[in-house]
């Protein structure tokens, strides 16, 4: 693998036809092998947009998924998913509910990782959503306490990142954007997060975000993951000046562009962020990217995002001699 490598986190806008054929398909409107269909070129459309611009580690872009902790719910044994719950402001959501013994009837998300990786030669990662996020993003009627719904989900997930490596998966990422929720329970997090890692021979990344990083800091290094993925720049980048002085003693994905504003960040902008992670991180433990999915982004603003991303890394990479 080159040094300073470029990647996105896992979600990418889908196209307005897809928009549409899904609400349709939500409806009975249209036939699954015809929604099928528009999946699977949206995710070639994405496969081929990363190659184009250059990125060295992509996503099949999450083209089938609705919501991250649904998707794995909707197709496990022992989960129901709710009504639409409201979650802050207006936004709702559909919440998974443990109802029984999870089981995976079948591998969930390796069919798409085998048709995303046969379309590039280039590493697609493997996506899982975490065991933590599983159990905190559902609710529990079956196991009757947070550890054991979360450790329930981490023998699943487990399941799922081997086969996931046994179809060629040389990268496995575990989203946790909960992993904060609840400082007293790091300790869960570790170890729920470990059953899922334990014995890969994959490189494993877990992505966070939306969190309070003070109070997670000390656990940074504990997470049994061979990479952090981390969002840097909605922060102001405010959480180097502590890896300056408590080293990381990983890889980190460093999160260049912020995923929760329509502005595309000038190219000197994303530089400046690059350079300045560059003085705590080595270029070969540093990989650049956004902040998060962008999935709530137009697919224009997510392509020039991206874009930038590549352009400054580029420029970086030429201006200190790194290959
Ligand atoms: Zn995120």
């Amino acid at each position: 693998m080159t040094a300073l490598p470029t990647t996105s986190v896992g979600s990418l806008p889908k196209p307005d036809d897809l928009v549409k054929a899904r609400s349709k398909a939500a409806k009975g409107g249209l036939a699954p092998a015809e929604l099928r269909t528009l999946e699977e070129k949206a995710t070639r459309e994405w496969i081929g947009f990363q190659e184009q611009i250059g990125i060295d580690v992509l996503v099949d872009g999450e083209q089938y998924r609705g919501d991250m902790a649904t998707y794995f719910a909707e197709n496990l044994e022992g989960m129901a998913v709710s009504g639409l719950v409201r979650s802050y402001g207006n936004r709702y959501y559909k919440k998974p509910i443990v109802v029984g013994e999870i089981r995976r009837k079948a591998p969930i998300s390796v069919d798409w990782f085998r048709f995303a990786q046969g379309l590039t030669e280039k590493p697609v990662k493997g996506m899982i959503t975490g065991p933590y996020t599983m159990m905190d993003w559902s609710f529990d009627e079956h196991y009757g306490s947070r550890e054991e719904t979360a450790m329930a989900f981490a023998r699943i997930l487990h399941e799922e990142a081997r086969d996931l490596e046994a179809a060629g998966a040389t990268i496995v990422q575990v989203d946790e954007p909960a992993l904060s929720a609840r400082a007293d329970e790091l300790p869960l997090v570790v170890r729920a997060v470990g059953a899922v890692t334990k014995g890969l021979k994959a490189k494993t990344i877990l992505h966070t975000c939306y969190g309070n990083y003070d109070e997670i800091f000390s656990y940074l290094n504990r997470l049994p993951v061979d990479q952090l993925d981390l969002e840097m720049s909605n922060s102001g980048l405010d959480l180097l000046e502590r890896f300056a002085q408590e080293p990381l003693r990983k890889e980190i994905a460093f999160g260049v562009v912020d995923v929760h504003s329509h502005v595309v960040e000038p190219k000197e902008v994303v530089v400046e962020r690059i350079e300045r992670a560059l003085q705590v991180f080595g270029p070969q433990k540093l990989t650049i990217d956004p902040d998060c999915g962008l999935k709530t982004r137009t697919v224009d603003e997510a392509k020039g995002k991206l874009r930038v991303l590549v352009d400054a890394t580029r420029a970086v990479k030429a201006a200190h001699g790194i290959r």
